[in-house]
């Protein structure tokens, strides 16, 4: 039986940095990492748009080979195609996920973790003598792993979670569904992303167009299921690609889950914690999870490697994480969280005159800020929440 300390169940953003910082934090401790999938970082779920400066606590982007384009420029849609652009409005990138979660994944190797692909976590329970006993199934075999410390960073279905028993479950008005294409051929700006907000294209969502190139882009959109006409995300993107890029070709197709909600209100537990998308740790409002399932995942491996050190896995000691995690952006995501409720209220009208509003102003002083104040005028007290969001 595989005896490791900190054994990690699942290789994206959220495992491989789990397991990176646990090594790097305490370098003698055995700190395994699983991914289900035949290899890190595909199929790819994502559309795989990152901010400038969280993506640098971790990895310099300037001429990576995990990086497919610079943004510079974001434009707004309104449900009548009225756009508003915010030109040098913040530096972000769209990586290529595949490359950038095996580098990751590679970081985490370079530091000591052992990496298995094709190793997917069964089950797990905890036998009395403060390990968990975790089932994994690798090239038809059964292994038994016993470990001190279990992190989930197995995503939207996490079962880690769930087999430690943390309330994992999401409300379904904060479950997106997403559907998005890589579209070839198509004409638009290829420095900036589009977000369409709409009732009409992507209900409790938004469409999105992310370039990966000149002519070429993930394009996309997500929807609340209790918000649709029937349809579901796929048959939406359906009509509104063909209505806005109709000579566009489909050469990927990806569908998956974003939770638009809030943390799970208990992370851990002894001996375990969870991380990423597991533990609902997205931006509530820009649907957004890479860059936060990055920090929760520095997060969770440093506390392992500390509670291992110090020879108390406990869930008094492995709370830490938690509170550390909430005031890292926990908090903020509450808040962020109220934000998305009152927006939701803005009905398809009002975001066309929205639209023609923020145009009137000059374009040196439109603001993702100013753009959310606008739209918040009837919730005066979310203002100074809107305009820290993008800040
Ligand atoms: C359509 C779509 C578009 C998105 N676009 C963006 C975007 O542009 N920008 C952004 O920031 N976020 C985006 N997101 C969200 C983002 O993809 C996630 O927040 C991010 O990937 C979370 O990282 P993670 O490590 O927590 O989980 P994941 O990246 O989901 O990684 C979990 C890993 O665990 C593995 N796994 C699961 N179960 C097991 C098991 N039992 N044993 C072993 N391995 C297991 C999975 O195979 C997977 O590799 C998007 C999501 C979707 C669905």
């Amino acid at each position: 039986m595989p005896d490791v300390d900190v054994l990690v169940v699942g290789a994206g953003p959220a495992g491989a940095v789990a397991a990176w910082q646990a090594k790097l934090a305490a370098p003698e401790l055995d700190v395994v990492l699983l991914e289900r999938d035949r290899a890190v970082g595909a199929p790819v779920r994502c559309a795989e748009g990152v901010g400038d400066a969280g993506l640098r606590e971790f990895a310099n982007p300037d001429g990576a080979d995990w990086v497919s384009r610079r943004i510079t420029d974001v434009i707004f849609e309104a449900p009548d195609d009225t756009q508003v652009i915010l030109a040098n409005s913040g530096r972000g990138w769209i990586l290529d996920r595949t490359r950038f979660d095996a580098f990751l994944a590679a970081e985490a190797a370079r530091a000591g973790a052992q990496v298995l692909v094709g190793a997917e976590a069964t089950a797990m329970s905890r036998n009395g003598d403060e390990r968990w006993y975790v089932r994994v199934k690798e090239r038809g075999r059964d292994d038994v792993y016993r470990a001190r410390v279990v992190i989930g960073t197995d995503g939207v279905e996490t079962m880690v979670g769930r087999w430690a028993g943390l309330d994992t479950r999401v409300p379904a008005r904060d479950m997106e569904s997403c559907a998005q294409y890589v579209l070839q051929g198509i004409d638009f700006n290829p420095d900036a992303i589009y977000l369409q907000f709409s009732n009409a294209i992507a209900p409790g969502g938004y469409a999105w167009v992310f370039p990966k190139g000149v002519g070429v882009a993930n394009v996309g959109l997500g929807v609340v299921a209790l918000k649709s006409d029937g349809r579901n995300a796929r048959q939406y993107l359906d009509d509104w690609v063909t209505r806005r890029f109709p000579g566009g070709s489909r050469t990927g197709y990806t569908v998956g889950g974003v939770i638009v909600h809030t943390t799970i209100t208990k992370t851990y537990g002894d001996g375990v914690l969870v991380a990423g998308d597991a533990g609902h740790m997205i931006n509530p409002l820009s649907g957004g999870g890479i860059t936060n399932a990055m920090k929760a995942g520095r997060l969770a491996g440093c506390h392992a490697a500390a509670a291992i050190r110090a020879r108390d896995t406990s869930e008094r000691r492995l709370s830490a994480y938690h509170n550390a995690w909430m005031e890292l952006l926990g908090e903020d995501h509450l808040k962020y969280y109220r934000l998305k409720q009152a927006l939701e209220h803005m009905d398809d009208a009002f975001l066309n005159s929205l639209a023609r509003t923020m145009n009137s102003i000059a374009p040196s002083k439109r603001t993702l800020g100013r753009v959310l104040t606008h739209a918040l005028i009837r919730h005066p007290q979310l203002i100074p929440v809107a305009a820290r969001f993008f800040v």
